[in-house]
């Protein structure tokens, strides 16, 4: 996997240490003496991890911390402190710090190297999410107003899981359900939204224990972003290494304190609501990025695109296919006369009669104001006439009702022009040429008089 790990210490055998046993992990590792320069570094180098010692000479390791999480081109990167100190206040001040772990020195390698993996692939789950924003030019917001979420216990014993409830009452504002396995896979399979952090005893007695709970959830729809923690005892049969790879977000134990329990799961909860507002914006983006606000028609970017594909597939089975462009008369006028609101109101009625008119396979796209282009695959001319004659007399046949005006008589004229069948591929007239005689056969019924259908045959 790789990925560069910055390691902070002001100690140089074990910065060596550390950067001899990453390195043969197959990491590119950093290092950094002091707090000064690893906030230099981070900013530089954008790591994909920082482990950072908590005692420093020039500045303690939550410090530095505080500063890297203040900055926003250092917010993001995991950061994990190390520590031989095992006081609790230390921990939750890292917490509370926005640290994404605290690890007890000295730390097995498996164990170590089990908890970078893991931190990786959550950090590289996240960098897929924001390089989507990005290539969609979809600006970073502001941090959002985050809702409450759900966490959901899933123990051995129900004294265990109410003791956990208990430490998270009034410690945080999420909902805090305790389920069965059972409870918890069927919450996987309905279609609303599942919960949000599941914490699971690694111990339960079903087969395969909690990591196999853990992985079924992960499989399944409305549990597949969820965040996991591995509730496990120092007695345990599974070890924390095993615990991460197979997909644990973070590990608790009988020992780990209420407040920092909290803490823990208020980083799940938070990562969650993080990457699920990033997953709705991609989605939102990609959305946008083909249709037309206005009409919730294809726009014209789609649209070109999508007769490209319906000519290659016409030509690839010798069939014959329409392009219809059609364009609303006069409407300019309506815009005066009315208002552009009343405007823009005919132009979503234009468009859902027009949709009504066409067949699930058929496209329509907003292609210029008040223009729209309108394919139908596997047609004959007789037959694409006939349809361009319906979806004129759509529009004109009934006044259009907007608001509290009078009723607005709105008509489209539209140029027709149909590919032929059963050319060889060579042969076939290129789709731009097609779409050129569908315009110049609109200009014509403009021409005309307005309110009807021209087709432009092929040029012999
Ligand atoms: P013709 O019959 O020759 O097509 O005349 P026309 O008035 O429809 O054509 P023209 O191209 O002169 O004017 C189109 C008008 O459409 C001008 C523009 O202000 C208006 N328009 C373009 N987009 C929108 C829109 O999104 N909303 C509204 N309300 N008007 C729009
Ligand atoms: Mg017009
Ligand atoms: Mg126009």
């Amino acid at each position: 996997m790789g990925g560069k790990v910055l390691i902070v210490d002001d100690v140089a055998t074990n910065r060596i240490v550390m950067k001899v046993k990453l390195a043969a992990a197959g990491y590119l590792p950093l290092v950094a003496a002091d707090g000064k320069s690893c906030l230099a570094l981070a900013r530089s180098e954008r790591p994909d991890l920082i482990l950072v010692d908590l005692l420093m000479p020039d500045m303690p390791g939550g410090e530095v911390l505080a500063r890297l999480r203040a900055d926003p081109a250092t917010r993001q990167i995991p950061v994990v402190i190390f520590s031989a100190s095992h006081a609790i206040s230390d921990r939750i001040e890292a917490f509370r710090a926005g640290a994404d772990d605290f690890l007890i020195k000295p730390l097995d390698d498996q164990t170590l190297l089990a908890r970078i993996r893991s931190l990786m692939r959550a950090r590289e789950a996240m960098a897929g999410l924001m390089q989507g924003e990005a290539a969609l030019g979809l600006a970073e917001g502001a941090q959002p107003f985050q809702t409450a979420g759900t966490v959901a216990l899933v123990m051995h014993r129900p004294e265990t899981a109410l003791a956990l409830r208990r430490a998270l009452t009034g410690r945080v504002r999420d909902a805090v359900l305790v389920l069965t396995p059972d409870e918890a896979l069927a919450s996987g399979l309905r279609d609303a939204p599942g919960p949000d952090v599941f914490v699971i005893d690694a111990d339960l007695p079903i087969q395969g224990g909690g990591l196999r709970l853990m992985s079924d959830l992960r499989s399944r729809a409305s549990t597949r972003t969820a965040g996991f923690a591995i509730y496990r005892a120092a007695t345990s049969t599974v070890s924390p290494a095993m615990a991460f790879d197979l997909g644990a977000n973070d590990l608790i134990s009988p020992e780990t304190a209420p407040e920092e329990l909290a803490l823990r799961l208020s980083r799940l909860l938070r990562l969650k609501a993080e990457a699920d507002r990033m997953r709705a914006s991609v989605q939102d983006g990609l959305r946008l990025a083909v249709i037309d606000p206005l009409t919730g028609l294809h726009n014209r970017r789609y649209g070109l695109a999508y007769l490209q594909a319906i000519s290659e597939r016409a030509a690839a089975n010798a069939t014959a296919f329409a392009v219809l462009v059609a364009d609303i008369d006069r409407f300019k006028s309506i815009n005066d006369r009315f208002g552009h609101g009343a405007g823009d109101a005919v132009l979503v009625e234009v468009a859902a009669r027009l949709r009504q008119n066409l067949r699930a396979g058929d496209l329509i796209a907003r292609i210029g104001g008040e223009e729209f282009l309108i394919a139908l695959p596997e047609i004959a001319l007789a037959d694409a006439r006939a349809i361009a004659e319906r979806l004129c007399a759509a529009i004109a046949e009934a006044p259009f009702e907007i608001g509290s005006d009078p009723a607005i008589g709105v008509t489209l004229s539209i140029g027709l022009a149909v590919s032929e069948a059963g050319e060889t591929p060579a042969h076939f007239e290129k789709v731009t040429d097609i779409f050129d005689r569908a315009d110049r056969a609109l200009m014509r019924s403009k021409a005309a008089g307005r309110n009807q259908v021209t087709v432009c045959r092929r040029a012999a």
